[in-house]
């Protein structure tokens, strides 16, 4: 971040602008908005400038800036249109305190004026650090669409009422509390004008300080394989209204971005053998919460059903009498395959397909490798990356062909995924010269589509 976004307070502060053309007008729209007074310098000023002068607007100096101008300044703009102008202005203001910013030269300038949302007192602000200004006005398009020009008017209604509020206690009464307003009350009442709000405001408040406590509750969360994207409606909303996020290892940082921002995260990352946190401490801290009447999210990679250990942590809240659901994530199998172009299940080809562990609490996991061995079947092999030697060599002891292909994908659905499309017979070394680092999953019978074409001497129709 090269640029750190704050509010400014200008009320009643000196803005100063040079220049009197297309840039200064465009600049100055914006500025009139603000509260600060404005002083423009220019010896040549755009009529609407001069209008905005008569109508006490903004104060006009029809010359050009000297030393001293932009004294007790908390911006300067320089909008000359003209470069060795703009450079002579903006040391100028520069010596004389202000923070400067010259339009159009990133380079010089000091702050950046971003993309603006204006619901005032709700205000967003968007910016690339003029990378990208076309991204900035699509995300300001995208959010003046999404926010209704209602929102103004009952944030300028609901600042009146905040004191009041506090009679609720802090957290997540008031956060309710608010949340109903400006997403059922607020707007319900303002169809009936200002004043009807006002009093939907006292009646809110005082169906919201009758209200019984609040019930803590827990929702197991899929996080999906790590692409935001690939996060479901649900799981976002459950982030977003989170009061505490409970996190495995493998939740990308990009996920817990969505959280809400005064959601409290917690890690309770498990490695692979042995584990970062024991999951009855994982259990009790998902209780303690609850109890205490947060809604939890325990978000867990990929879908939490499988190999999550959920059942685990159903029996916990069970025991603490806490109310529970499950939000369904993409499996790790799902983005694997996908990203192969390839069915986990085809007809004619295999009409079940196998969800394995690579390992369990004992160890290696053992399974039925006789009936995996037959030709045609596929199975997903979770946590398989340490116990591959193991896999390859039961399967080829139980008459796996080794010449049955196996892809491996690595970091499935994020931006550093990598596919090793191997044979059974090639599994270890290729594993062990990849040097895998991230999650991996094992398609055992699955070979990449594009590459089929390519494997001639291989048959087929065992991987089709
Ligand atoms: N509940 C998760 C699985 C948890 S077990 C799910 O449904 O996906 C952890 C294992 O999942 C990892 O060892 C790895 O085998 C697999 N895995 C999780 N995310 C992955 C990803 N992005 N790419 C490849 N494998 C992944």
């Amino acid at each position: 971040m090269q640029h750190f976004p704050i509010f400014l307070t200008v009320a009643g502060r000196r803005i100063v602008l040079s220049g009197g053309g297309d840039a200064a007008l465009a600049k100055l729209r914006l500025l009139l908005k603000t509260e600060a007074h404005l002083t423009v310098l220019a010896a040549q000023a755009a009529p609407e400038i001069t209008a905005w002068a008569e109508q006490g607007r903004l104060t006009l100096i029809a010359r050009a800036m000297e030393p001293g101008d932009a004294l007790c300044a908390a911006l300067f703009y320089a909008a000359n249109e003209d470069d060795a102008e703009d450079a002579r202005v903006a040391r100028l203001a520069h010596r004389d305190g202000a923070l400067v910013n010259i339009v159009d030269n990133l380079h010089d300038s000091q702050f950046i004026t971003p993309a603006i949302v204006d619901r005032d007192p709700v205000i967003v602000a968007i910016g690339t650090e003029g990378a990208a200004p076309v991204l900035a006005r699509a995300i300001k398009k995208d959010i003046e669409e999404r926010l209704p020009p209602v929102l103004g008017t009952l944030a300028r209604i609901g600042k009146t009422f905040r004191a009041r509020v506090e009679a609720l206690p802090f957290g997540a009464r008031r956060r309710d509390f608010w949340a109903d307003f400006y997403f059922n009350a607020g707007p319900r009442a303002l169809d009936n004008g200002a004043d009807a709000v006002t009093s939907a405001l006292e009646a809110l408040l005082a169906q919201h300080l009758n209200a019984a406590p609040k019930q803590g509750r827990v929702e197991f969360v899929g996080a999906g394989p790590g692409d935001p994207e690939l996060l479901t409606l649900k799981a976002r909303r459950a982030l977003h209204e989170a009061d505490v996020v409970i996190y495995d290892r493998l939740v990308t940082p990009e996920i817990l971005e969505l959280a809400r921002r005064e959601a409290t995260l917690l890690d309770a990352g498990k490695e692979g053998f042995g584990a970062a946190m024991a999951q009855n401490e994982i259990n009790a801290l998902i209780v303690e919460h609850g109890l205490q009447g947060a809604h939890v999210v325990r978000l867990k990679s990929g879908d939490p059903t499988v190999f999550g250990r959920l059942d685990e942590e159903i029996d916990a809240c069970d025991a603490a009498g806490l109310s529970w659901s499950i939000v369904p994530g993409i499996t790790a199998a799902s983005a694997a395959v996908a990203s192969i172009g390839q069915s986990l299940t085809k007809r004619a080809r295999n009409g079940s397909v196998r969800l394995l562990t690579g390992h369990d609490m004992r160890g290696f996991a053992d399974h039925d490798w006789a009936a995996l061995a037959r030709p045609g079947e596929v199975a997903a092999i979770y946590m398989g990356k340490r116990a591959a030697r193991f896999i390859q060599g039961r399967l080829l002891m139980h008459g796996a062909r080794g010449d049955t292909p196996v892809t491996v994908i690595e970091n499935a659905s994020r931006p550093d995924q990598r596919v090793l499309a191997t044979t059974l017979a090639m599994l270890e070394p290729t594993l062990t010269n990849a040097g895998l680092s991230g999650p991996a999953l094992t398609l055992f019978g699955l070979a990449p589509r594009a590459a089929l074409a390519a494997l001639a001497d291989f048959p087929k129709e065992a991987a089709l």
